[in-house]
């Protein structure tokens, strides 16, 4: 059993870190330990991980999340600390640079070969885990609901917009149904579902998530709220 410990920096966020949310599925589902914490962690609690993972968001938060990512690589390997997310991928070869390390991914975890693991694992197509909200003080003011994709990527390619280098291949993912059932079985039910895609008005499946969403319980003219 290995000893996973999340880090999110210690920054403004409304959205709670969903890729976190996926690699806590990921190393739960083989019975790891997993905590989540925000910020900088004392040492007496980084000695007891195995391994750490750092999530990015924005560019303009560059600095914060590279004093964290420091204070991490003080006291554990840079082989066991790992860094992703939206300014990681955007800025892969500055974190490299600058904090001289391998781990930076600059993709999706479509593969667990991507952690350094061969059980070839769809990270990205787990679902969320909702408990590791709970290890932290820090609320999101978007955090009490079902997030869901419907698609990744966009077609479009406007030049000004990250999509294109965050998800390179439009394509719609799995069964919605099968997304909120299973969120819904394990964590409660949620009044509001967030749609987090990019573009859904481009999918050829619109008319079957609004069918999808009506047969789940989210119909319109209820107190539902579906948030794209
Ligand atoms: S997500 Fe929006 S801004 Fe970005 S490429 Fe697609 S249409 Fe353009």
């Amino acid at each position: 059993m290995e000893r996973i410990l999340l880090v999110e920096p210690d920054y403004k966020n409304k959205y709670p870190p969903i890729g976190l949310m996926k690699i806590a599925s990921y190393h739960r589902g083989k019975e790891d330990y997993v905590e989540f914490y925000k910020g900088k962690a004392p040492y007496t609690m980084i000695a007891k991980f195995d391994r750490v993972y750092v999530t990015t968001l924005f560019t303009f938060y560059y600095e914060i999340t590279v004093e964290t990512i420091r204070h991490y690589l003080n006291y554990m390997h840079k082989d066991n600390v790992y860094v992703g997310g939206i300014s990681a991928t955007l800025l892969q070869k500055k974190y490299k640079k600058d904090l001289k390390i391998d781990n930076v991914i600059a993709r999706q975890l479509t593969s667990s070969s991507l952690l350094g693991y061969d059980d070839a694992v769809n990270i990205d197509d787990l679902p969320l885990d909702y408990d590791i909200l709970d290890d932290i003080k820090y609320e999101y003011p978007s955090g009490d609901n079902i997030f869901l994709y419907t698609t990744r990527g966009c077609p479009r390619g406007c030049e000004f917009c990250a999509v294109s280098k965050l998800e390179p291949r439009f394509k719609d993912t799995n069964s919605i149904i099968n997304q909120i059932n299973a969120t819904r079985e394990k964590y409660g039910d949620k009044r509001n579902i967030l749609i987090m895609d990019n573009n859904v008005l481009y999918s050829k499946e619109l008319d079957k998530v609004v069918r999808d969403l009506n047969a789940v319980g989210y119909i319109n003219n209820t107190p539902n709220y579906i948030g794209v």
